[in-house]
């Protein structure tokens, strides 16, 4: 059987943010429904007393320690939640960031691999949006948060929304140009990289976030948004992956182990894990790969075409 994924191949795909989007129903948003005439009680909005200050890791400096320090309570303003993080990942993307490899405003949050529980709607969001995403509900945030109105958020490419690579990207904030993050003892800003989930509450546009069930425990649910949606994207997208077909993924880091329980779901025959750590090849066996190589051991391409003609 011809491979139709060469190693090489899946190490560019694993590489990449391909598709590293949810795609939340973002359409909602965009239509009023009747209720929206209904006035709306307090608790559709906000979920008991809030604190007035939060804690969070800032940034301050390319290669140093982040601090905790004390932070005003961010404000979601229409069409964004205020979220009690209940998990962040800390993802490459983070340390490419505090490596000053991708250049980002300072002072900043990192962490944008998070899971909490919604806590308040920004005032006059919309029914929909409010029914979509109850106060109390669990959620997930995505790496990319869509604003759900620009021309490639309309054509369903989310990943490519302007709104979030000018704003969020290019000045550390949400779709008004300004950052929901400020010290608390002075008042100056503090940007954030997606929605800075490395703090006690973060908050996301609504059409960043989608609805994770009481079976997935948070910490566990919080790479979802990044590092395991990659890996579909990669796997469905790009990689074009059918059921019967021969994977080899190459790097079993957080992609890449995604990536191997994503081509098992799609019913991938061989799902061969690479790496040089033994460690993770273990883990990758966990996660579903049939055959594990090490590169710095073996031979990759040999040992490919052995474990083919065996299967
Ligand atoms: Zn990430
Ligand atoms: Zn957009």
């Amino acid at each position: 059987m011809a491979m139709r994924n060469s190693a090489s191949r899946l190490s560019f795909l694993a590489g990449r943010a391909v598709g590293a989007t949810l795609r939340p129903m973002h359409c909602a948003a965009l239509h009023n429904t009747a209720s929206d005439t209904q006035p709306k009680k307090e608790s559709d909005y906000l979920l008991g007393t809030l604190p007035e200050t939060m804690k969070a890791a800032v940034l301050w400096e390319p290669r140093k320690a982040m601090t905790i320090e004390e932070l005003k309570l961010p404000r979601p303003q229409v069409g964004e939640v205020l979220i009690r993080t209940k998990a962040c990942g800390v993802c490459h993307s983070d340390l490419h960031v505090m490596n000053n490899d991708i250049p980002f405003p300072i002072p900043c949050v990192l962490g944008h691999e998070v899971s909490g529980e919604v806590v308040e709607h920004g005032k006059h969001t919309d029914s929909a949006t409010i029914e979509r995403l109850p106060v109390g509900s669990r959620v997930v945030g995505a790496f990319i948060m869509p604003c759900g109105g620009c021309f490639f958020c309309v054509k369903g490419q989310e990943d490519l929304c302007e709104s979030f690579l000018k704003y969020n990207r290019g000045l550390g904030g949400l779709y008004d140009g300004t950052t929901r993050l400020y010290m608390s003892s002075s008042g100056d800003p503090v940007y954030m990289y997606s929605m800075g989930g490395l703090a006690e509450y973060c908050v996301v546009p609504a059409n960043g976030l989608a609805v994770i069930p009481e079976s997935l425990p948070y910490s566990e649910s919080a790479i979802i948004g990044c590092a395991v949606f990659t890996a579909y994207g990669a796997m469905k997208n790009a990689a074009d992956m059918r059921a019967g077909e021969t994977v080899a993924v190459i790097g079993t880091g957080g992609v890449g182990s995604s990536c191997i329980q994503v081509s098992r779901a799609f019913g991938g025959r061989i799902v061969i894990g690479v790496d040089i750590s033994d460690g993770k090849l273990e883990m990758a066996k966990q996660m579903g790969a049939t055959h594990t190589i090490n590169a710095s051991k073996e031979d990759v391409p040999e040992r490919i075409r052995v474990d083919e003609e065996l299967t």
